[in-house]
């Protein structure tokens, strides 16, 4: 039998706003002291109001505008009603039937691999709501004496979260895996989290069944819990495959489990045979507003919505005419395409040419010093004059790419360096000849392989010569120069 796998992934994106959803402790405690990031609010002590923070709703309007779902006039929060410990209130506060968002889509853009060419693999959204998060339990230590213990630590209450669930619209774990990547390059490309998988800022669970190819109905799915990794995310949900077509195969049913997967072990394990659907009896939260988005309000969020990352590389392939690598590499990051489009704009020459100087050399300029695009002393307009002294033939191209870590440590102009440490090119054909001439003397049994046929010398003797007059010799007229001498 020729299977079909259906994915649906439920993610959980924590906002970067300053403050929690509904008090004014700070939002992002990861690794502080548990239970030092609270007040009676975030605690659900009796008597308290939540107030809801502006800044929550506007960053779920920003993502709910990329993945273009509608965003109504009004939305409401809900009570979720359940027992568990670290869910101090009894309830947690989200949203349920009018959510701030409804529908959307994400278009992933499957790259080529062999044979098979590229796709876009639209994947719609089905839910996209605001809810708090609840708190965090987890074994006592060892040296905790007495009988086993579970601790609790509260910092992570009232977190502001966005729930976002996707149609089962994913065809393969490598679907799932590119899906997740896109999601946390745009989170971070409209600046709403930081999306970073291993401080939890997004979660992802994973609906997987299978079904025979041509099929419409949905067969009994397993639910995968406890990824934290997009690598992880993959390689559990072709685990997850593999066992559901071997109990298909073998005539067995899938149950409806809910699976951890455990890191250390590369393995799943079931966790629960998954309940029906529980009963939260969701009400509406009495003690907040609903939330009036007014066009207005909506405008002023948006006014300075970006162009997302799959339209820019449209924009850079179409109108910079770069190759397809370029372009997917400079849209990764909102700050790289931003400094890649305004040292194009200063150096008004072909966006090739600064595409290979950001991506090889600024890049590892980057790399090496632990340094990131903001802030960076060479500017998009300096590295656009390094790369025009160059064209000019003021300087080669070795001493262009040594100024680029110049201008960073002085964030002086690349001219001004140039003229300081006198670095322009010596084209003085008396000065390389006289150069090269030494170069031949001094080295006398080169000089006789060289002309018993060993012609890969030439490199060597370019070199000597480059060396000797400080790497600013004219490359080329050296070569000619010694080919003359020599010949
Ligand atoms: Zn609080």
């Amino acid at each position: 039998m020729e299977y079909e796998v259906v994915i649906g992934l439920e993610t959980h994106i924590q906002l970067n706003t300053q403050t929690k959803i509904f008090c004014s402790c700070k939002a992002d405690s990861w690794n502080e002291t548990p239970n030092t990031n609270i007040c009676p609010v975030c605690t659900g002590m009796p008597g308290v109001l939540p107030v809801l923070n502006k800044a929550v709703v506007e960053k779920g309007v920003l993502l709910a505008a990329a993945m273009h779902s509608e965003i109504p006039p009004v939305s409401y929060f809900d009570r979720k009603n359940y027992f568990y410990p670290d869910l101090p209130k009894g309830f947690q506060i989200s949203q349920f039937d009018c959510s701030l968002a409804k529908g959307g889509y994400l278009d992933v853009l499957m790259p080529a691999v062999g044979q098979a060419t590229a796709y876009v693999r639209r994947v719609g959204i089905h839910k996209l709501h605001l809810e708090e998060d609840a708190g965090k339990t987890k074994n006592a230590p060892a040296t905790f004496v007495g009988q086993a213990r579970r601790l609790i630590d509260f910092n992570r209450c009232g977190v502001p979260l966005v729930e976002m669930v996707t149609e089962p619209d994913l065809r393969s774990a490598a679907e799932a895996a590119e899906y997740l990547t896109r999601l946390r390059q745009l989170l971070r490309w409209i600046g709403v989290s930081e999306a970073d998988m291993e401080k939890a800022h997004l979660r992802c669970d994973a609906n997987v069944s299978i079904r025979p190819v041509g099929a419409e109905y949905l067969n009994t799915k397993t639910e995968i819990k406890n990824v934290n990794s997009i690598e992880a995310v993959r390689t559990a949900i072709e685990k997850e495959v593999e066992r559901q077509k071997k109990e298909y195969d073998a005539g067995r049913k899938i149950l409806s489990w809910t699976l951890e997967w455990d890191e250390d072990a590369q393995t799943l394990k079931k966790m629960r045979s998954k309940e029906t659907e529980a009963d939260y009896r969701y009400f509406r939260e009495p003690d907040l507003l609903p939330v009036y988005m007014s066009e207005a309000w909506k405008t002023e969020i948006l006014a300075d919505f970006p162009e997302l990352p799959l339209e820019r590389k449209a924009r850079f392939l179409s109108v910079f005419g770069l190759p397809e690598y370029d372009a997917d590499i400079l849209t990764t990051e909102r700050a790289l395409s931003d400094y890649f489009e305004n040292a194009v704009r200063a150096y008004d020459g072909d966006p090739k040419r600064v595409s290979n100087w950001l991506l090889n050399d600024v890049l590892r300029l980057l790399n090496e010093n632990g340094l990131t695009l903001t802030g960076l002393k060479l500017t998009p307009v300096y590295l656009a004059e390094i790369i025009r002294l160059v064209d000019a033939g003021t300087i080669n191209t070795n001493t262009g790419k040594t100024l680029l870590e110049k201008v960073n440590s002085s964030g002086h102009s690349p001219r001004q360096i140039v003229e300081n440490e006198g670095l322009a090119k010596v084209s003085d054909d008396s000065a390389i000849r006289a150069a090269a001439q030494a170069i031949l003397t001094e080295n006398a049994a080169e000089t006789e392989s060289y002309k018993s046929g060993k012609a890969t010398l030439m490199g060597w003797f370019v070199g000597q010569v480059m060396r000797r007059m400080g790497g600013k010799a004219d490359a080329q007229k050296a070569r000619a120069i010694l080919e003359e001498l020599l010949n």
